[in-house]
């Protein structure tokens, strides 16, 4: 594949580029990039971990460097997302660019983004609640915005989001570029992108609602009360970072405190933390001062931290599409990645529900409700699913034997 110097970038660009260490582009780069530097809108499926977020990232820049009078706006589903861009737009950008970014995501001081948004900035990354609230009170004007990102579009659908973007549409001018991402391409997406994208040009990568990296992914069935003690189990015999998820914010805060109790080091994170904390949080763990991260779905979407090793489905989500999110959380940038999920016998709906997700041909194969553990599972047996071969989607079958998990192709994002 060619390397970035093929695209003609601006200067500045492919310096910032360089020192970011990126020399050639992922897969869903090599597809966005081209269609949106000639003008193109996109309709963009990929998981992350794929380097999506430079695919909308380095045409954006190429914009604002070229396009002197007008102005960007990305929206993000989440805070912690929405930050993740703005810092890798912040790289493109360069230390010594003129271009003002503004970041205007709830829960965050309305000052700052008073002040922010009166230095006139060119770039605007932001939440849709906080957005309307901006444009509603006229502290935000969109008129020069041609170029408009919505990331991880299915989740701000997912969110409810659908009122509040259609309320930022009627801000920006017609004459605008439109890259649209979303992880999974669920009829309402489309929808909205026959809405409000312009004859765009799809693009994706690997297989829809198929995790495409390098995850080895194990299950175990098991009751409800043993969890506890089978992740303490498993904690002990897993080294290196480990993000687990549960259902609810309470349960998030009181692991962490209980796994604190036992002797591990861990932080909750989830949506009723305060800013300054969840900031706090997520500096901790990427620095390592603490190895086991008890997250929320909410929370936890679109974490970009590479040295995450283990994922573990304490809780299985409550939406069959958040196991391909959570998933995406281990294995960045081509590393290696381990999965566990718990299942309990409440959760037999559910997990058919991810298996369908996974490998929609299987559909029909088995009833939703003939998924409960053998006794061998219920004593904890965990199973694998064995990522070299690619001739099933399957995670498990019901008798606790071994089952090929198709992982698609590995790919270094
Ligand atoms: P994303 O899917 O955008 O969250 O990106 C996943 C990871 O891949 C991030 O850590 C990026 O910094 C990294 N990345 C994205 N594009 C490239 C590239 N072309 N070369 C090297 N690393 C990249």
């Amino acid at each position: 594949m060619k390397n970035f110097g093929g695209f003609g970038l601006n200067s500045a660009l492919a310096q910032s580029l360089e020192h970011m260490n990126y020399h050639t582009p992922t897969p869903i780069q090599a597809q966005a990039i081209p269609h949106a530097l000639k003008g193109r809108d996109i309709l963009g499926t990929a998981q992350t971990g794929t380097g999506k977020t430079a695919a909308f990232a380095i045409p954006l820049v190429e914009f604002l460097l070229n396009n002197p009078e007008s102005s960007a706006l990305v929206v993000s589903p989440t805070r912690e997302l929405g930050k993740q861009i703005l810092e890798i737009m912040r790289q493109l950008l360069g230390p010594k660019s003129a271009i003002k970014t503004a970041f205007i995501i709830g829960g965050d001081s309305m000052q700052k983004q008073f002040a922010q948004l009166r230095m006139q900035p060119r770039l605007v990354v932001g939440t849709p609640g906080r957005l309307n609230d901006h444009l509603e009170r006229g502290s935000l004007s969109l008129g020069q915005t041609r170029f408009l990102v919505l990331d991880e579009t299915d989740r701000m659908l997912d969110m409810g989001f659908v009122e509040q973007l259609e309320r930022i549409f009627k801000h920006l001018p017609e004459q605008r570029q439109t890259l649209m991402f979303s992880a999974t391409m669920p009829k309402n997406i489309l929808k909205l992108s026959a809405n409000y994208l312009n004859d765009p040009c799809r693009v994706a990568v690997g297989e829809v609602n198929v995790i495409t990296r390098n995850i080895r992914q194990d299950v175990i069935r098991i009751e409800q009360g043993q969890k506890y003690k089978e992740l303490v189990s498993q904690l002990q015999d897993r080294s290196g970072t480990v993000i687990v998820f549960v259902k609810t914010k309470y349960g998030a805060d009181k692991m962490a405190k209980t796994l604190r109790r036992d002797g591990f080091t861990s932080e909750a994170l989830h949506g009723d933390l305060r800013q300054g904390k969840r900031d706090r949080v997520m500096k901790d763990f990427r620095e390592k001062s603490f190895r086991i991260l008890i997250a929320t779905d909410i929370a936890a979407r679109g974490l970009d931290v590479p040295h995450i090793e283990h994922v573990i489905n304490y809780d299985l989500p409550q939406v069959s599409e958040d196991y391909i999110h959570r998933m995406g959380r281990t294995a960045r940038a081509g590393a290696t990645g381990f999965a566990l999920s718990f299942i309990s016998p409440d959760d037999a709906r559910k997990w058919h529900a991810i298996e369908r997700l996974l490998n929609p041909s299987a559909e029909g194969e088995r009833p939703a409700n003939d998924s409960r553990p053998s006794k061998s599972d219920r004593s904890g047996k965990r199973r694998r699913f064995n990522s070299s071969d690619r001739s099933s989607n399957r995670p498990s079958n019901r008798n606790g034997q071994k089952k090929p998990f198709h992982r698609g192709k590995k790919k270094a994002a």
